[in-house]
């Protein structure tokens, strides 16, 4: 349907009529209310209820003058659509190594997308597992892709430092909690990573986690130190101040509706405008750009979901006494850190079906009294929900074709560290034609095959879930 749209040449003064009909077939709602969007209705999706609630991310934005919408044509080097991590670090790169003619163009407002909503930990390696990487790519190369967004974690350091980003940083690592009483998942783990990465996890014993994460649901944990956690809004917010003082053109309220070839040139079409530019980076995760259809099949759009309570106070103390971030070892974790004014960020779940605010809120609140009773009756102020783009092969598509056009996309659940090695990746390709991003040309755009890839994706979900469920009661 949509290619139909794209199909016909469409004129600029009816280009209004197709974005507000495309809007609708996504289910986009409007960007005010900051509200859990799904681009590409699975068939059986529930509908999206209309919810005043705002993220908590949101309610404690930096505040910034938005960026103006492009209106009339503009001329760039390069332009890249979508204003989340993968694209903001893929300018901020250009920008750091001298290319001052970029364009970046988000349909809506920076960080609207997974990168404002997510959980906020920052850590190495991808989706796909360790252990799998391995498998699939040998010693080096394994190692080779880890240790990205090993120096990844360490670049987002830098880069908080240097541009001054107001993202309340807490680099006190993140705790792996064993949610089962079998401790074999940890100890292979931990070898694991120090025999083919040369990363050494610490590992706490069970009185020990005790004492940092005040609840009986856990058994011993791992730690890894090189990692942190920040307000990821606010990170996004800094790092498209930084590209913009460097010259970075930047254009929220911008929907790039259709992209096609003029001459040599690629020509960018907004509502309002038009760019024309020598190269294009394609950075939209799960909410499918629409632009080609090579790499958007390639993304099968997964939501997950986040909650933040009241301010807890004292309360805070009755079940964390670590400003550690902690996630546990089932394949549907639970994930939560503190926040600086005493509230618990609560996420967790993946699911093909969007859900309004009140039923993440009502689902969410579940599994935090599960892991701490004493948190009963603690009121939620924020729930949404956020869609990230899952490759079948679970690792990130990066890369690039003869024509120059580019694309980031399927960073999954674990998106912070290998982003910032996308721009990094990227922008050192475009810039002094660095071929490093070539590591990834072994994770292609393979289709996704939706609709069928959401039942897949569900069923192998409610799959490992069962298997989590199953392993608990005979552990009893
Ligand atoms: C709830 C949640 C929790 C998560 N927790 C973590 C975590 O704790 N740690 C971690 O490492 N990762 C986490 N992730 C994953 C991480 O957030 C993502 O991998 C990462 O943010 C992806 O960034 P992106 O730039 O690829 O996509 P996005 O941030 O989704 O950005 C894509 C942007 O493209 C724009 N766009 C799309 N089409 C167009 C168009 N045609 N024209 C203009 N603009 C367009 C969209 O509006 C959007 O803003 C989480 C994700 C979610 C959803």
């Amino acid at each position: 349907m949509r290619d139909a749209l794209r199909a016909a040449p469409i004129q600029a003064p009816i280009a209004h009529r197709v974005r507000s009909y495309r809007r609708r077939f996504r289910g986009v709602e409007e960007p005010a209310l900051c509200l859990p969007v799904c681009p590409v209705k699975p068939a059986f999706a529930t509908t999206m209820k209309q919810s005043p609630a705002t993220s908590y991310y949101r309610a404690t934005a930096t505040a910034y003058e938005p960026y103006a919408a492009l209106q009339g044509k503009a001329d760039a080097r390069v332009a890249i659509v979508g204003g989340g991590y993968a694209g903001l670090h893929t300018a901020l790169g250009l920008a750091e190594r001298g290319v001052r003619d970029v364009v970046l163009l988000e349909r809506e407002q920076i960080g609207f997308g997974a990168s404002g909503r997510n959980g906020g930990f920052v850590f190495a390696g991808y989706s796909l597992g360790e252990q799998s990487l391995l498998d699939q790519r040998g010693d080096v190369q394994a190692k080779a892709l880890f240790d990205l967004t090993t120096s990844a974690v360490e670049r987002i350091r830098r880069q908080v430092a240097r541009y001054d980003i107001p993202c309340d940083p807490v680099d006190e690592g993140v705790i792996w909690a064993n949610w089962f009483r079998d401790p074999a998942v940890l100890r292979q783990r931990q070898q694991l990573l120090a025999e083919h990465y040369g990363v050494q996890w610490e590992w706490i014993a069970q009185e020990q986690l005790r004492e940092r994460v005040r609840s009986e649901r856990y058994f011993d944990a791992l730690y890894e130190r090189n990692a942190l956690h920040l307000h990821p809004l606010n990170f996004a917010i800094g790092l498209a101040g930084a590209a913009a003082k460097q010259g970075v053109r930047i254009h929220e309220n911008t929907d790039v509706w259709q992209l096609r070839r003029d001459g040599l040139r690629w020509r960018l079409e907004t509502a309002q405008g038009a760019v024309m530019a020598d190269q294009v980076v394609l950075a939209c995760g799960g909410y499918l750009a629409g632009l080609r259809r090579r790499i958007d099949r390639a993304i099968l759009p997964i939501a997950t979901y986040v909650m933040v309570t009241e301010p807890l106070g004292e309360r805070l103390a009755e079940c964390l006494r670590t400003r550690s971030a902690v996630y546990d070892s089932r394949f549907a974790f639970d994930y939560y850190r503190p926040l600086p004014d005493t509230r618990l960020l609560w996420g967790g779940r993946i699911s093909v079906r969007n859900r309004s605010s009140q039923a993440v809120r009502h689902l969410l609140t579940k599994d935090l009294q599960r892991v701490f009773p004493a948190l009963k009756d603690v009121k939620v102020d924020y729930a949404w929900s956020g869609l990230m783009s899952y490759a079948r092969h679970q690792m990130p598509q990066i890369g690039g074709g003869d024509d120059g056009v580019w694309w980031a996309q399927a960073f999954g659940g674990h998106g912070l560290a290998p982003t910032c090695a996308a721009g990094d990746l990227l922008a050192a390709a475009i810039a002094n034609g660095d071929d490093r991003w070539k590591q990834f040309a072994g994770y292609g755009l393979v289709s996704a095959h939706r609709p069928a890839g959401y039942l897949a994706a569900q069923a192998s979900y409610w799959w490992q879930q069962g298997k989590d469920w199953f392993k608990t009661r005979l552990e009893g």
